[in-house]
């Protein structure tokens, strides 16, 4: 039984990113590269809206390989799983055309039901055969939209019930799981320096709309969406921080 999320895979220094193309995965995918020997990469095409995010993630790989020499060779395999029919189960308005708005007592519309417990699954089928027993993935709790999903509670559970339905410890670690985005873009700083900085800023992809035709001193998107806001607001206190 695993005694909570681990923070380090010392057995087999392989590990698995849940990768969207977005700052926070992407600020992951540098944790990963410094941390671990072998990294492999999965992202999952679920109807969502701002379905230009896949695009982004090929470009953010393949920035990483042409700026970091020492990562490149990290790098493993990267996959994309089909998960449309995600899209058919619940009108949220991730996956539907319904408004992206937050309701008092409510969660917002942009909740998709069990997406983080599906990619987890379906990231635990794929790391299975290949050795690996760690999973990653930026989830937060500290400065986020209320997902029950990205709790440090459920991400303990589903590591419990993925080592008990493996039979074998599988540990998730979470990176960001205590970190505003202020802290988010601090933490890519340390890791990747400025051309991370720059990375981030011109590769990902995070505003919910799908926008990637407007750009801003933060990068990408609407700036009117809650995600918009949130990436907005964090990279202004990083830069006064800074
Ligand atoms: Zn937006």
């Amino acid at each position: 039984m695993p005694g909570g999320v681990s923070t380090l895979n010392l057995m087999m220094n392989k590990a698995l990113l849940l990768f969207s193309g977005g700052q926070d995965s992407t600020t992951c995918l540098f944790y990963a590269l410094e941390h671990y020997e072998q990294v492999a990469t999965m992202g999952f095409a679920y109807g969502q809206r701002h379905a230009v995010e896949l695009d982004c993630r090929l470009s953010v790989l393949s920035e990483i390989r042409r700026l970091f020499p020492d990562w490149r060779q990290r790098l493993g395999s990267d996959v994309v799983c089909d998960l449309a029919s995600l899209a058919t189960l619940d009108d949220n308005a991730l996956t539907s055309d319904a408004a992206i708005e937050a309701k008092a007592g409510a969660l917002p519309t942009t909740f998709v039901p069990a997406r983080n417990i599906l990619f987890l699954s379906y990231a635990a089928a794929y790391a299975y055969r290949r050795d690996i027993s760690t999973l990653i993935l930026g989830v937060s709790e500290t400065d986020y939209s209320g997902y029950p999903d990205c709790r440090s509670q459920t991400m303990e559970s589903m590591e419990n019930s993925l080592s008990l339905a493996l039979d074998r410890p599988l540990h998730i670690v979470t990176p960001l799981m205590h970190r505003d985005k202020a802290a988010t873009w601090q933490m890519a700083l340390e890791l990747a320096g400025e051309p991370g900085i720059q990375l981030l800023v011109e590769k990902t992809h995070t505003c919910y709309a799908g926008d990637h035709s407007h750009f801003h001193p933060w990068g990408y998107g609407c700036g009117q969406c809650p995600s918009c806001l949130l990436r907005k607001k964090g990279w202004e206190a990083f830069c006064r921080s800074r």
